[in-house]
């Protein structure tokens, strides 16, 4: 597929470009784990060549630990639309991240890596852990030149953060980090509001269980980045095996077409949802990039293309009435996760940053909000009557005009 294309077109047309040729029209499986190899010497050398990272030859896929065509197409398409040369997918976001800072610390450079705080709180933990035989400085990213050391080998940010959703400079932590190579965890933006690797990130990383996938039915991880990174990446993956399924990798393919309708649909309510949670007496203060003066450094429109469907409020009554909001949610579901086609909502020093150091973890009072794409009015009624009932508050929607031609028969 032509790179100049725009974003939807490529959505739609990448890591298909030969179906025509193979007489079909949807996305092909490749269930195989084994394949069978037109002869000794074409066999061996097809893994000499995954073995070190790279492609197999024509017919030699060998096993499917070290390639899967089904895989293989993802990648390409999710590479293109990252505006990388490559993509490595996994089973996880996790599996993603854990082979990225193994293939950083086996460069050879050291084993010390720089991490900028807020983090997802398994990528926290996993860091703070030493699990992976890294050390890890953790810090802000006005922190990070500072924080380098000669073996260093990784810088890690995520932008928008999680849970706060602070927008972290790109390009000014890739100045930072001067030549220790940055990941931008890019799971919140999707490739639709933010390509890192054109502020100079070397790697980025996405939790495909998300946005990518949408419909909450797929785990799945993936670098993006240059194929010599990938050619570093790969041997990691088929040594420890964290491989994306074939048939995850058909979903997540599945869903890249409609990845730039949902992103903006989502994004759009979150925009009037935060305007109007802002506004709420039963909220003490709206994280949204969108809002106000949440982005000092004007990162919207420079590196994002827009703030996003996340966001996160914190409550005036703290635990107490976080509890009793999510109890009083019927539109919103209390689960973890985020990025589908249905509003979430939860409780992140409770659930997904509970293994966080303390000094890290969110406040009691704060939810986040995945929104989806159910009618906002009908995600405003929902949320209104949750918080007013939590705080004894007036409804505020009381003057919220709803547009009968919108929200009629729609709800
Ligand atoms: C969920 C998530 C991860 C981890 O991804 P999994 O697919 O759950 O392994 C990493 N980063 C962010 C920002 C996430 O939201």
């Amino acid at each position: 597929m032509d790179d100049a294309v725009a974003f939807e077109t490529l959505a739609v047309h990448s890591g298909r470009e030969d179906l025509a040729a193979l007489g079909v029209h949807a996305l092909p499986i490749d269930l195989s784990t084994t394949n069978p190899l037109p002869g000794v010497e074409l066999g061996g050398g097809s893994y000499e060549s995954m073995a070190t990272g790279h492609h197999p030859t024509e017919g030699g896929n060998v096993y499917a630990r070290l390639w899967n065509p089904t895989v293989a197409r993802f990648e390409k398409a999710l590479a293109q639309l990252e505006r990388t040369e490559a993509s490595v997918a996994f089973a996880s976001g996790m599996a993603a991240f854990t082979a990225a800072v193994m293939a950083a610390a086996n460069r050879g450079r050291g084993r010390h890596v720089v991490a900028v705080r807020p983090l997802y709180g398994g990528t926290d933990h996993l860091l703070a852990s030493g699990m992976l035989s890294v050390e890890t400085t953790f810090t802000t990213a006005d922190g990070v030149a500072a924080a380098l050391r000669p073996d260093t080998c990784l810088v890690v940010v995520e932008t928008p953060a999680n849970p706060t959703l602070e927008l972290v400079d790109i390009a000014a932590v890739v100045a930072a980090a001067g030549d220790s190579p940055v990941l931008v965890d890019n799971t919140f933006a999707t490739p639709v509001l933010q390509n890192p690797s054109e502020q100079g990130a070397a790697l980025v990383l996405h939790s495909a269980t998300k946005y990518l996938g949408g419909h909450g039915d797929v785990i799945g991880g993936v670098v993006a980045c240059s194929e010599e990174w990938a050619t570093a990446i790969r041997p990691v993956r088929a040594i420890t095996g964290g491989l994306l399924h074939p048939l995850g990798a058909y979903l997540l393919h599945r869903g890249l077409p409609t990845l730039a309708l949902r992103v903006r649909a989502q994004q759009e309510s979150a925009r009037i949802l935060a305007d109007r949670l802002a506004d709420h007496g039963a909220v003490g203060r709206v994280h949204y990039p969108g809002l106000g003066d949440s982005d000092p450094s004007g990162l919207i429109g420079r590196q994002m293309r827009g703030p996003g469907a996340m966001l996160a409020i914190e409550l005036a009554g703290g635990l107490a009435a976080a509890e009793s909001t999510i109890a009083g949610l019927g539109l919103f579901t209390h689960a973890v996760s985020l990025g589908g086609v249905d509003s979430l909502v939860q409780h992140p020093a409770s659930l997904t940053h509970r293994p966080v150091a303390p000094e890290a973890r969110p406040g009691a009072g704060i939810l986040r909000l995945s929104i989806g794409l159910e009618n906002v009015e009908d995600l405003w009624l929902d949320l209104d009557r949750a918080l007013s009932t939590s705080h004894g508050a007036r409804s505020s929607a009381a003057g919220i005009r709803v547009d009968a031609s919108v929200g009629a028969g729609a709800r």
